[in-house]
């Protein structure tokens, strides 16, 4: 069964084409700059050869038309033509409390997904874009909803809950729902075939670090509790995003500088992270290139960072009462060593401990990085929501 993943941002879309059979993937690509000079789509073949298709692409519509075309096409294609596609995976990352686990879209959770807009008013309708594309350009075709919210919704109340007038909750949907659910419900699994263990009977600490990051904590199969929140902007300090604040210092700097709630949104956003921070980029490796040059807010920003993911991964097994996993993905934790080892600095009293050549140079690739006999098993696993999404598809098709 061959399978379409599509993620539909704002002005891009990527998208990966499977085979299920063995899981492989037959192609794999960025639509970007939609409705902007320079839009392209960029394909990756199978072979790893890379081709870069300009034109104007408009709307969403026009990029999926071209996804399609090139999966077509005599030269670059791998299939001959559109019914070879069985189904269409999306990711969306809005579900709200009506969708905790993937669904076959139809009318009735377009609607559903229409009501969640006002919670990811940037994401959902990019989302629902490229499902109806799909719907005008292949009629009949089956189309699957993945939730990036929708593996968290297992939270108890205690977690999801804020602090604030229940009422709040009532009227506009207030509470804590999580991000990266697809990422952290592949790590944990695959974390549990890798060793043998049943994630029914299991612990997991799982650490999403990419420009975005999370720390999930799953206990028997189930999320327990996120770092993200009603958005994905607490939690951790992240590429351009602040993490946990003191609400009050939102409050007097709207007041001191006057800002709109927009202009607010957009620094503790887009300004703050390892970007406020430093003032220098939101990129960890440029971040650990200026620290290793003696910047000292550099070396700040990498502290703080490690020191946070540190604090969830304390608060997380006290949580749980104990942790069986600590698994690290994205970007960060697939590749940075140096933030691994300082994030599991003097954890050992709760059982984690990292050996150092096993972890030293370790990028991207499966491994146990935590010394022989230690308490919790440290994971290094890749992340895969495509193939998760891939994953679900298939499941929903029956087969
Ligand atoms: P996104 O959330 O956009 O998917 P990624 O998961 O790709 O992000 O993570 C991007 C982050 O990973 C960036 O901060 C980047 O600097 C960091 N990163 C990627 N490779 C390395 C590396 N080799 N060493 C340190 N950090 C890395």
């Amino acid at each position: 069964m061959k399978i379409l993943v599509l993620n539909c941002g704002s002005s891009s879309i990527k998208f990966q084409f499977f085979d299920m059979d063995g899981e492989k993937v037959l192609a794999k690509g960025l639509v970007e700059k939609i409705g902007l000079n320079g839009s392209c789509l960029k394909l990756e073949k199978k072979s790893g050869e890379k081709v870069v298709f300009e034109g104007e692409i408009l709307d969403h519509k026009v990029g999926i038309e071209y996804v399609l075309g090139v999966l077509t096409s005599k030269k670059h294609g791998c299939i001959s033509n559109l019914n070879d596609i069985k189904a269409v995976g999306h990711r969306v990352v809005h579900g709200g409390e009506r969708f905790n686990e993937s669904v076959v879209i139809d009318s009735e959770v377009i609607a559903q997904m229409e009501k969640c807009i006002d919670l990811a008013p940037l994401h959902n309708p990019p989302n629902l874009k490229g499902i109806e594309a799909i719907s005008e350009l292949i009629p009949d075709m089956t189309q699957v909803a993945v939730f990036d919210t929708a593996f968290h919704q297992t939270m108890p109340k205690h977690a999801y809950m804020y602090g604030i007038p229940s009422s709040l909750y009532k009227k506009y949907g207030i509470r804590r729902y999580g991000f990266h659910g697809t990422s952290h419900r592949y790590v944990s699994q695959r974390a549990c075939d890798i060793l043998g263990i049943e994630c029914k009977k299991s612990k997991i600490i799982t650490c999403h670090l990419g420009n975005g990051a999370s720390v999930a904590a799953i206990k028997n199969g189930q999320s327990v509790d996120t770092s993200m929140g009603f958005t994905p902007l607490e939690g951790l300090l992240m590429g351009t995003r602040s993490g946990d604040l003191d609400v009050g210092v939102v409050t007097y700097l709207m007041e001191k500088e006057k800002l709109g709630s927009e202009t607010a949104s957009t620094l503790f956003n887009k300004h703050s992270g390892l970007l406020g921070v430093t003032g220098i980029s939101s990129d960890f490796r440029d971040i650990g290139e200026k620290a290793a040059e003696g910047n000292e807010l550099a070396q700040i920003a990498l502290e703080m960072y490690a020191y946070r993911v540190k604090k969830y991964i304390g608060s997380y097994t006290a949580a749980m009462n104990g942790c069986d996993v600590l698994v690290f993905t994205g970007g960060i934790g697939e590749n940075a060593d140096h933030a691994r080892k300082d994030i599991c600095e003097d954890l050992n009293w709760l059982g984690f401990e990292v050996d150092e050549q096993k972890n030293d140079g370790l990028r991207a690739e499966e491994a146990i990085i935590s010394s022989d006999g230690a308490k919790v098993k440290i994971m290094v696993i890749p992340t895969n929501e495509e193939l998760m999404i891939a994953r679900d598809t298939q499941l929903l098709m029956g087969d």
